[in-house]
């Protein structure tokens, strides 16, 4: 293999202090310098992927074009490289551990005792040289889940000593640390990033550069105390404090020249000379920050709230893929999170008393959203908001448990089905509108949900003339990513077809209905997808559903 160059990023401190974001921009500035980019997330926990995990719990599934249910950092990635990532660069304990011991089950350690060091380390460096071979960048930026002194990671720090052990002008170490100002001392404080450097250092790494998280920007007395303590140069410790917006990260990361410092250390030069090469990523992010007017969204899901917190990072795609397609149009968009349960009258003592007047509200967005989601809970306050948005003329994206709500909502009030519903939902309704697929039912009945949903990137044909059709650029075939179990009853189409319903997207075979509208005449903006639109939307090429959508809810205002 050709010398290939490697950056660990670690956490120090505490986590969610954007260690994902300060990985992915980093990733940024040097494929701006011109060089191919990686990054590969690995994470701690025991799961085999994301998949099974409640997403109150673990934030968003992030679904890859191969299928595998990954953490919302390869969102990230994906976002910030503006390209698709292949399944090589995830990997969580749970897939590491597995697959050694299946190996050692089938006796492919030849009797030797298997053991965390070496196999397991053996085992982590391999996936990441597999993914270099695959991906054949010049450097490989690999996020290391959790934070330094928890036991659960140790052994991946482990993988990556070793690595630098043996190409040690290929691998250098960034910890993302967090800097405290405590509110009555009123002073920023470095010892809790001193103390994280030195438990790094007691399992035998230095970091080369410190990403100082901060509410404010480090100041030069900070920068050298903890060069003094830590010995890791000044213009190492790069400041980066709190952003109103992520994509300002790689261009802040440059005023402290943190690419031309990587690129040093890694004994490379830049392949566009001085410049950072962020001209288009700028442009972007002004013109996401110039927008003059907002349109007003209503997302309206179920997995918002954990104790007295709402939980946006459940939907972290869409939130994203909304700002995309609002820069570009030069709006802003203002997302509001609306709880589904507040719609439905079994759940809510509001909407039991007054579910006319709780609907009303809805009258003030110019857009509604009803994202993907599972189960029976509150569903049918998302049917509530579907008929509102779908009477009231709202411009209304569906996003796969969005659309198949839609589709229900349509049967019970437009073809007169008053029982419609998903089997997901009622088991034994008699208009089974929404179907569990036949390749599902054993997965179901054997109990194995762990990724056997119908995943990832799948081709959907798109009729010629429909909204589908031109919003895709008149493309015929386009691919998406999916995650899902359900799918609509082909024995219902035809009844919704003549009611003015439009399946504008169908798989090849034509039994799978990816995507729904209606036409302009009768609704400004009424579009569901199937698939998952916002996995595919970077800030550069934002998710034409998602610009479409934009743009009918600026009309309405
Ligand atoms: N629960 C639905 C299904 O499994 C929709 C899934 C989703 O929205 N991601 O088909």
């Amino acid at each position: 293999m050709r010398p290939h160059k490697y950056i660990f990023v670690v956490g120090g401190v505490m986590s969610g202090v954007g260690k994902g974001v300060s990985s992915a921009s980093i990733g940024r500035i040097l494929s701006a310098r011109g060089f191919k980019i990686s990054s590969i997330k690995i994470d701690p926990y025991l799961n085999v992927d994301a998949g099974t995990m409640n997403p109150v719990e673990h934030g968003e599934v992030f679904v890859l074009d191969s299928g595998l249910e990954t953490d919302q950092d390869m969102g990230n990635y994906e976002r910030f490289l503006d390209t698709h990532l292949p399944e090589e660069n995830y990997m969580t304990n749970g897939m590491v551990f597995k697959y050694v011991i299946d190996k050692e089950r089938r006796l492919g350690y030849g009797g030797k005792c298997v053991e965390p060091t070496y196999h397991i380390t053996e085992e982590i460096l391999r996936r990441i040289k597999v993914s270099v071979q695959k991906m054949k960048p010049d450097i490989t930026v690999i996020e290391i889940g959790g934070t330094v002194g928890e036991f659960q990671n140790a052994i991946f720090i482990e993988a990556a000593r070793i690595l630098k052990l043996q190409n040690p002008a290929d691998v250098i170490f960034v910890m993302v640390s967090y800097l405290p100002v405590p509110s009555k001392i009123g002073e920023m404080k470095t010892k809790p990033t001193q103390t994280a450097i030195r438990t790094l250092n007691s399992y035998g790494v230095q970091p080369d550069i410190i990403i100082a998280r901060a509410s404010t920007p480090l100041d030069k007395k900070r920068k050298e105390k903890i060069a003094q303590a830590n010995g890791v140069r000044e213009d190492h410790v790069i400041s980066a404090p709190d952003v109103d917006s992520i994509y300002d990260v790689p261009i802040n990361f440059e005023k402290d020249g943190l690419s031309e410092t990587l690129l040093k250390l890694l004994g490379l030069r830049s392949k566009n000379g001085h410049a950072t090469g962020l001209s288009d990523w700028k442009r972007m992010v002004a013109r996401m920050r110039g927008a003059k007017s907002a349109v007003n969204i209503a997302v309206v899901g179920k997995y918002f709230k954990s104790g007295d917190f709402v939980l946006s990072d459940v939907y972290i795609s869409i939130l994203e893929a909304l700002k995309h397609a609002a820069g570009k149009l030069g709006k802003k968009a203002r997302i509001h999170w609306l709880d589904s349960a507040d719609f439905d009258q079994h759940e809510s003592k509001e909407a039991k008393r007054n579910l006319s007047g709780v609907l009303r509200k809805l009258s003030h967005y110019d857009g509604i959203l009803v994202p993907g989601g599972f189960g029976a809970r509150a569903v049918e306050g998302k049917i509530n908001v579907i008929c509102y948005a779908r009477e009231k003329k709202i411009p209304y994206l569906g996003i796969c448990y969005g659309m198949q709500l839609a589709v229900i909502e349509y049967a019970r009030n437009v073809l007169g089905l008053k029982r419609a519903n998903s089997t997901e939902i009622a088991k034994d309704t008699p208009d089974r509108l929404i179907d569990v697929m036949p390749e599902q039912i054993k997965n179901l009945q054997k109990d194995v949900y762990g990724g056997s949903m119908r995943l990832g990137s799948y081709p959907a044909l798109l009729k010629k003339g429909s909204m589908a059709y031109r919003m895709y650029g008149k493309k015929n075939v386009i691919r998406e990513r999916h995650r899902h179990r359900y799918e609509v009853n082909p024995d219902y189409v035809d009844m919704l077809t003549q009611k003015g319903l439009i399946f504008s997207g169908v798989s090849p075979d034509g039994h799978l209905m990816e995507i729904m509208e209606l036409p302009a005449q009768k609704h400004p903006f009424f579009f569901g997808t199937q698939f998952h639109p916002e996995f595919t939307s970077t800030p550069l090429h934002p998710g034409p559903a998602f610009v479409e959508f934009i743009r009918a809810a600026s009309r309405r205002r």
